[in-house]
C-alpha cells in the first residue's frame, strides 16, 4: 500500500491520503476515498459544529422607556415612545385592558 496524491474537490490543492487513513479507511468499511484534503475537512467540521454561544434576540436591541403605569402606578418600560397623550400601561395592566374594552 503507499500513500496516494488526492486533489482536494474544495480548493483542488493536492494532499497525501497516508497508508495509516487508507487503513484507517478500511476498517471503517468506508468504501470512497477522501475528496478533501485536510484543512477543508476541519474547515466544515467547525463552521457546521457551531458551539458559538452568541444568544441576543435576533434584530438587535429595542430601546426601551421607563413609564409610570398609568393604571397601577408602577414603574414599567415600553418599547415605544410615551406621548403622554395615551395612557401606559405595564404589561399586566395592558393586558387587562386589553382583555375588556372591546372595539
Ligand atoms: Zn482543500
Ligand atoms: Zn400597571
Amino acid at each position: 500500500m503507499d500513500d496516494k496524491t488526492i486533489n482536494c474537490r474544495n480548493c483542488g490543492q493536492p494532499f497525501t491520503f497516508t497508508v495509516a487513513e487508507q487503513q484507517f479507511y478500511q476498517e471503517k468499511g468506508f468504501e470512497h476515498e477522501p475528496v478533501r484534503c485536510k484543512g477543508c475537512r476541519d474547515q466544515r467540521k467547525s463552521t457546521r459544529g457551531g458551539g458559538g454561544g452568541g444568544g441576543g434576540s435576533g434584530s438587535g436591541p429595542r430601546q426601551m422607556h421607563n413609564v409610570t403605569c398609568s393604571d397601577c402606578g408602577q414603574e414599567t418600560q415600553v418599547p415605544f415612545k410615551p406621548t403622554g397623550e395615551k395612557p401606559v400601561y405595564c404589561r399586566e395592566c395592558f393586558n387587562k385592558h386589553r382583555g375588556d374594552s372591546r372595539f
